[in-house]
């Protein structure tokens, strides 16, 4: 706390995990030596830089630039930018060291990183997003590479950015590094299934854990925060499984439609033509429009998918679920419930998918990304799919296999925070202090 003041989402997220590592401690004290929770939490490295650029106005404009490489001890860096006005040295350094255990997790070769700007891209022109996302890349190309770093997309960051940002750094390093990022196009080395990952592997995780209370995604409905990447790949495939999704949202407000949300018009409507989620109702005039984010958790739902940000269910907006009789929540997007919202959701006996298990889909996919790019192949999608599929069965059977074996059967904060922590400490150990 002293040496993070005013880092509030990071003090939050290493306080997460330091708490429930304490039954880890008390088994094996080596992972209390060394130093390994003061090195932990301290990244490697961390880049700040000016991110200047000229709008379509002629106007220079000033962001500010971020890249955390916290951990490197099982691979190199990885993960996502994220383009949003509220990012900040917290914000990357939560995300960041949420990475760790994430990446770890997955069973994959990689490290933890996370980076961004302050830079809004809603309202900007494609000319405005390209320009400012080449003056990132001048910067940041400094410190990535498919061995080194390898950043991907997060809120704000899409196929559009990720493609100007890969041109850019092509042009600046030269040759054709295709590993350098992921979530590239599918004509210039990207992996099919990589947009689908997270929301698909929430609702796979989701599905697993349903499944050992013999419930099912079938003939439940579902509240699914946000309408991003994450959001519509979530209500995707939780509609194929046979789940009814009644509403989502955009940092405006949310939609009800008791119907069932129609997928095709969200699409349309954030991927295609980047308006606001109100427009749903012009096309869907039974559907219902509210302003502000929070009412959304007053909707009765069977499953809760928080998929758009940050401590969006608090823990009022948690009473209400549980007082609505919510059977389980799956967290699609990073640290979305507060760390009181957990606790009375477990508290409750609701089955709670931790964000560093339940959306790890996308890293794993990002993952088998740069496996593609290096042996020069592309797999199908039903491939790829496949291997999603078991990545995320695998993670739900490591964290329920560790929470039990250190007493807290059940409890998948307690287990997937350990089953992450314990492989990066053993490496960390074994590479000695650095
Ligand atoms: P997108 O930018 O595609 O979508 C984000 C969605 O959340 C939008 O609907 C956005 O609304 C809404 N939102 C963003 N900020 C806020 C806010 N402060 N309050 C309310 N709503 C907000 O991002 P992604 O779908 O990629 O990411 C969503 C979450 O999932 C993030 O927490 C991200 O870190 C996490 N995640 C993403 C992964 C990925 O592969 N993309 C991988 C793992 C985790 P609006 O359009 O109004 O901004």
């Amino acid at each position: 706390i002293k040496r993070n003041p005013n880092e509030s989402e990071f003090l939050q997220a290493v306080k997460e995990v330091f708490d429930s590592l304490i039954p880890v401690f008390e088994k094996n004290p080596k992972y209390m030596e060394n130093g390994i929770l003061e090195r932990i939490a301290e990244p490697e490295r961390m880049v700040t830089f000016r991110v200047p650029w000229v709008d379509d106005q002629g106007k220079v404009q000033v962001n500010r630039g971020f890249r955390v490489q916290f951990n490197s001890s099982i691979g190199p860096y990885k993960g996502g930018l994220r383009f949003h006005a509220s990012v900040n040295a917290s914000i990357i350094k939560f995300l960041g060291f949420e990475q760790i255990l994430k990446n770890s997790l997955t069973g994959q070769p990689i490290g933890g990183g996370k980076g961004g700007a302050d830079f809004d891209p809603k309202g900007k022109s494609d000319q405005e997003v390209m320009r400012f996302t080449q003056s990132f890349m001048t910067e940041l190309c400094k410190y990535i590479g498919p061995d080194v770093d390898v950043p991907a997309g997060d809120i704000g960051v899409g196929a559009r950015e990720i493609g100007y940002m890969f041109g850019q750094y092509k042009r600046i390093r030269g040759g054709y590094e295709a590993g350098v990022l992921t979530g590239k196009g599918l004509g210039y080395g990207g992996s099919l299934a990589r947009t689908e990952a997270t929301g698909y592997g929430t609702v796979y995780f989701v599905e697993e854990m349903l499944k050992d209370k013999d419930l099912s995604f079938a003939d439940s409905t579902v509240v699914v925060s946000g309408s991003g990447n994450v959001s519509i790949y979530a209500i995707d495939k939780a509609s194929q499984l046979g789940a009814k999704v009644v509403a989502c949202s955009d940092s405006n407000g949310y939609i009800y439609d008791k119907n069932g949300i129609n997928l095709e018009t969200v699409k349309k409507l954030k991927e295609v033509e980047r308006k606001r989620i109100s427009e749903y109702v012009t096309v869907h005039p039974q559907a219902e429009y509210y302003e502000g984010c929070s009412g959304i958790w007053s909707i009765p739902c069977d499953i809760a998918l928080p998929c758009a940000t940050q401590n969006e269910i608090d823990k009022r907006s948690a009473q209400i679920l549980v007082d609505n009789g919510v059977k389980a929540i799956g967290e699609g997007a990073n640290m979305p419930s507060t760390l009181e919202a957990i606790d009375l959701f477990l508290e409750n006996d609701i089955l709670f998918g931790p964000a560093k298990a339940a959306n790890a889909g996308g890293v794993a996919v990002s993952a088998l990304e740069m496996a593609q790019n290096s042996m020069k192949l592309a797999w199908t999608f039903e491939e790829v799919d496949k291997r999603l599929h078991g990545i995320m069965k695998n993670i739900y059977q490591n964290s329920v296999k560790a929470a039990k074996e250190y007493g807290y059967p059940g409890n998948l904060v307690v287990g997937a925070n350990i089953a992450g922590f314990v492989k990066v400490a053993d490496a960390m150990i074994a590479q000695g202090i650095i």
